[in-house]
């Protein structure tokens, strides 16, 4: 509380306000209890939804720009200061933005006395609580404010920036496994890291939680960045070993040159760097990442079909439909199954191809609703098809998210009850990718179909990890010899050799085998020669509608 009023008048407050503005990021105000009227440095205007920067009738203009949540504990604390009741106000609560949406302040102020001891004037100071960390007590470097300020200023003047963003690996791990105490020893000491490795020009700011981003400012190639990335790296590793081994954790690093990206919005420069570290993380982390246009435009594009599917989900699979295409027996070429392809097309008419929206589907998890829908329909189709031929089999691909993340034995088992079809009308393939013989719980759904006589395919068998010796193991009921072996083995000669014997060692187990990718006539008799079970492949028809499919082997 104070007294002196002589040199302290509303006036001249508002005056020494304005001067000291431009060199504090808070607002200072003034409250001038006798005239009822409000004055605020200018600056606040632009960030709060303020009728001007000096207003009448307080307390009821306060209405129009403090959280309505929060209006109550305002007037109860200023009507106990305008009672005398209270001297000073320091109060938490949140203004509304220029934008409407509510910003945390910290409100302080004290009150002026005339010389009869009565309150005329309040003075004071907004200060914004919730965003604006400048500094971080943990780690000692400058916050994002700062470097949106440095950058800011710099953007218009100079477009050759480069920026580091380093992230701790699995720093959420390293938390719960050693404790936050430790969890921010390791931030501070990875702070003192970066510190010790910059040069001049390169300035450090702490980011996020585990993140920090390095701006430099010099005339440097962007190999400097790299340079610096791995000497921090370096500096990580040495701490590691000096704590013996407590705790292991690497970082990852994104590189954005400003050169390269033509961007001046430090918003956008800042998902860059976003996207930049998390990319390096994908790759495996403990590693750089230099930021390619290509690469963003990729990632948008995964982004737009994966909001695409989930949409089209929620609209009851609009977008998404089957195609059949049929698997025929070698000996008499008769009609033996179908297997059923996934097809999608996007809101605006674009088909995507399966190779870029199953990944999609299996990483987000959406390939179990969608995995769900699929086995539906099929069945519905095999039923119709058994009316003509009673021995068809209908086949489905199944990834491994779904057996891993779904009961999907249970599943099938439910959809085959629900169709009234025999469990040894469903093919079910899947591709060896080393998962197999890693899981018991695939094992064991492996187990649980093959003993209900649902077949069990291993498709894409000649690429990546196909392993004649798994096979033996695993017991199948059918090995699918993917097209791109086919194409080899008609090519070459070496590689047709390697298919003679796979089929012959197939065969002497007594598992059968499907040969993908027979396109013409020629490719037919050759493979046709080697004597296969069954025939798949666009000689016979390409995957096609259900109608279509009907059409072609005359189902009703
Ligand atoms: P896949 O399981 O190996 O399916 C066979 C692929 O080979 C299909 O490609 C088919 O159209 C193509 N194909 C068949 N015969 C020929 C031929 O003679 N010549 C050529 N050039 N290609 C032939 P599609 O439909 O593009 O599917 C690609 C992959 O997407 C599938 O490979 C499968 O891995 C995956 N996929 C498709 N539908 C589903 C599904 O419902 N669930 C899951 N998990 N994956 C699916
Ligand atoms: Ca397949
Ligand atoms: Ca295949």
């Amino acid at each position: 509380m104070s007294t002196n009023t002589e040199i302290l008048t509303f006036e001249n407050f508002c005056r020494i306000a304005e001067e000291f503005a431009p060199c504090m990021n808070d607002y200072l105000y003034v409250y001038d209890l006798v005239s009822d009227t409000y004055y605020i440095t200018k600056r606040a205007v632009e960030r709060f939804r303020l009728p001007g920067n000096t207003f009448h009738n307080v307390l009821e203009a306060h209405g129009k720009f403090v959280y309505p949540d929060d209006l109550p504990m305002l007037q109860l604390d200023l009507s106990q200061i305008l009672s005398g009741q209270k001297q000073e106000h320091n109060l938490e609560y949140r203004w509304l933005g220029a934008d409407g949406s509510p910003v945390w302040i910290n409100c302080r102020g004290r009150l002026i006395l005339d010389e009869n001891q009565t309150p005329i004037l309040m003075v004071g100071c907004i200060n914004e609580i919730g965003n604006q960390q400048k500094a971080d007590n943990v780690s000692g470097l400058p916050g994002e404010s700062f470097l949106r300020e440095h950058m800011k200023m710099l953007i218009p003047v100079f477009s050759k920036g480069m920026l580091l963003r380093i992230g701790i690996d699995d720093f959420k791990t390293l938390n719960e496994r050693h404790g936050m105490g430790y969890g921010n020893y390791i931030l501070k000491k990875v702070a003192d890291c970066i510190q010790q490795s910059l040069d001049a020009l390169q300035y450090a700011y702490r980011i996020v939680s585990d993140e920090f981003i390095i701006l430099d400012v010099s005339d440097r190639p962007v190999e400097a960045m790299n340079l610096l990335y791995h000497r921090i790296r370096s500096a990580v590793d040495n701490l590691v070993k000096q704590q013996h081994y407590k705790a292991l954790y690497t970082i990852s690093g994104g590189i954005v040159s400003l050169e390269d990206i033509n961007i001046t919005n430090y918003e956008e420069i800042f998902k860059l760097t976003e996207f930049a570290l998390a990319e390096a993380k994908n790759r495996g982390k403990n590693q750089v990442y230099y930021f390619r246009a290509e690469d963003y435009e990729a990632f948008l594009q995964r982004r737009y079909i994966r909001s695409c599917l989930r949409q089209a989900i929620s609209n009851d699979f609009e977008g998404f439909s089957l195609s059949y295409q049929p698997i025929i027996m070698s000996n008499g070429e008769h009609l033996y199954a179908a297997e059923t392809l996934l097809r999608y097309r996007t809101p605006d008419g674009k088909t995507i191809s399966p190779y870029e929206f199953i990944p999609i589907l299996e990483d987000s998890g959406l390939i179990i609703p969608v995995g769900k829908w699929i086995i539906k329909n099929a069945l519905d189709m095999c039923a119709e098809c058994r009316k003509k031929y009673p021995d068809f089999k209908i086949s489905i691909n199944l990834s491994y998210i779904q057996l891993l993340k779904s009961p999907m034995f249970d599943e099938i088992m439910d959809a085959l009850n629900l169709s009234s079809l025999p469990p040894n009308c469903l093919i079910v393939e899947l591709t060896e990718s080393g998962h197999l013989e890693d899981s018991p719980a695939i094992q064991n759904v492996w187990r649980k179909l093959k003993n209900v006589d649902v077949s069990i395919a291993v498709d894409d068998f000649g690429t990546g990890y196909s392993n004649l010796q798994n096979i033996g193991n695993l017991r199948p009921n059918i090995v699918k010899i993917d097209r791109s072996f086919t194409v080899k083995a008609l090519q070459n000669e070496y590689e047709f050799e390697l298919l003679v014997h796979i089929i012959r060692m197939v065969h002497s187990i007594g598992l059968n085998l499907v040969v993908e990718g027979v396109e013409t006539k020629d490719e037919l008799i050759k493979i046709t020669a080697l004597n296969p079970d069954f025939i798949q492949g666009y000689f016979y028809s390409k995957p096609c509608p259900k109608e279509e499919f009907f059409e072609k082997f005359q189902i009703a």
